[in-house]
């Protein structure tokens, strides 16, 4: 199959052809920009587009939730929150066996030196998320989707409370207003949140997504707009040399010069075909829609002892957040799903939950919470995008822009060496 330059013998030119291999967030973002650059790109997936984790997140532009979620207040806080049946992290112990490894190494790098230049590095990515935003969905046409606001994180604890108050202090370090709410303050804010909270974080300029499945929507019609191909396949393996890349799928071979690898969590599975054994596990988390909430809210609300957001979209209010450690083919968790409704009772006693749609998608998460974002190990032709743990929303409009910058050789941006998959060598 091979000629003796060492490409594949497929008689055209592949030269100007890329093919991004995910439609999600992460994909749709890198296949406009690459478009945008003069590439001819197909995108691939193998369900519709927006179908998983970026269809179901909590919509927030997270701007300054840029420290890693590691470090000994993390490690500290698991055995509390494993043992509240409410709490945000749960573990399937049949999957721990499988789970130790990435377990092991996510302790160790709650311990690493590079705690703070990592968080430099995520503010890279999360910074500009808003502004983005607003300028791809005004090519778009979808500018009523992207909303400016403050977000709320609200505790029912004083010593909760304090266990934020150091993190937001590194938040205003870097220019963000955030402001200290009691009780009356937060009532006015949000008349319908139970009267339990009683100290607030007011996070000022930040925005949220009201449908990010209708944002995915919008912005995957604007790249067949402009000339993009989508074709929906299911991609089974990768043959690749420095030059050009087969992609094999369920029915059909893909040949292009350059190739980006955005499949979220699944991109272990089709890493290793290319060589790279990455330690990708998934943060599974779980929404709950309430279509007919008979109770309004205005901003996007962090419950910040049980870490889960109600957002106001335009479906209605969606609860949304929480981890549970259980690989990618354990089914749906009945009892997370009871828990996060359960909170939202608890957190709007005036809620009402009757008509509501429940959703579980896959984060993919690194063991030290950065992406990777790089060329592969052994062809600077293959791209990888992904690991965004909690902020892929947040972070994709600018992950588009380096994957561009990486196809066309130019020098990024902002420092990328950060999220270089050779950290973990
Ligand atoms: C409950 C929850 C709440 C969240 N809230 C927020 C939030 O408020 N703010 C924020 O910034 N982030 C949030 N996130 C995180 C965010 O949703 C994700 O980081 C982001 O959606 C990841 O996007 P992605 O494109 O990398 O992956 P995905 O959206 O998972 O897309 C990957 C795509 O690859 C495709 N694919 C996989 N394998 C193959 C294959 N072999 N062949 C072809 N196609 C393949 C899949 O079908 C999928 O469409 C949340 C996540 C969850 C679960």
């Amino acid at each position: 199959m091979q000629n003796t330059n060492g490409k594949f013998n497929i008689g055209q030119d592949v030269d100007n052809k890329i093919v991004v291999i995910g439609a999600g967030i992460i994909g749709v973002t890198s296949a406009l920009n690459l478009l945008r650059e003069g590439y001819q790109v197909t995108l691939l997936d193998r369900d519709k587009p927006g179908e998983t984790c970026s269809f179901g997140n909590a919509g927030l532009l997270a701007l300054s939730s840029f420290e890693p979620n590691v470090g000994i207040d993390a490690l500290m806080s698991s055995p509390k929150w494993l043992l509240d049946p409410k709490g945000p992290l749960s573990i399937n112990w049949r999957y721990f066996p499988k789970l130790l490894p990435w377990l092991l190494a996510f302790v160790q790098a709650c311990f690493s030196k590079k705690i703070k230049s990592n968080a430099q590095a995520l503010h890279g990515l999360t910074s500009s998320s808003l502004e983005l935003y607003q300028q791809l969905a005004e090519t778009a046409g979808c500018q009523n989707l992207v909303k400016k606001s403050d977000y709320l994180q609200v505790y029912r604890t004083k010593p909760e409370f304090n266990k934020a108050e150091s993190g937001m202090q590194t938040r205003r370090n870097e220019g963000y207003k955030i402001d200290v709410l009691d009780a009356k303050a937060i009532k006015q804010l949000e008349p319908a949140l139970s009267e339990q909270f009683i100290y607030a974080h007011q996070i000022h300029d930040h925005g949220y997504i009201a449908d990010p499945g209708e944002l995915l929507t919008c912005l995957h019609k604007q790249f067949l707009i402009e000339g993009g191909l989508f074709e929906q396949a299911n991609v089974t393996d990768i043959k690749a040399n420095a030059h050009s890349c087969q992609l094999i799928t369920d029915n059909k071979i893909y040949h292009c010069a350059q190739m980006v690898l955005a499949t979220g969590a699944f991109s272990k599975r089709l890493a290793k075909h290319i060589g790279d054994n990455i330690p990708l596990e998934t943060e599974r988390g779980y929404h709950e829609t309430c279509h007919s909430p008979a109770i309004t809210i205005v901003h996007p609300i962090m419950d910040g002892d049980r870490k889960f957001m109600a957002t106001p979209m335009n479906m209605g209010i969606r609860f949304a957040g929480t981890t549970e450690l259980a690989g990618l083919d354990a089914p749906i968790n009945p009892e997370r799903v009871k828990a996060l409704k359960l909170n939202a009772k608890d957190m709007f006693e005036g809620i009402d939950i009757a008509d509501s749609s429940t959703w579980m998608g896959f984060r993919s998460t690194l063991p030290d919470s950065l992406p990777v974002i790089c060329c592969s190990t052994t062809f600077p032709n293959i791209i990888y995008a992904f690991g965004h743990q909690h902020l892929g929303l947040t972070c994709a409009p600018k992950t588009g822009q380096l994957v561009a910058d990486l196809v066309c050789g130019r020098t990024p941006s902002i420092d990328i060496t950060a999220f270089d998959i050779k950290r973990f060598k």
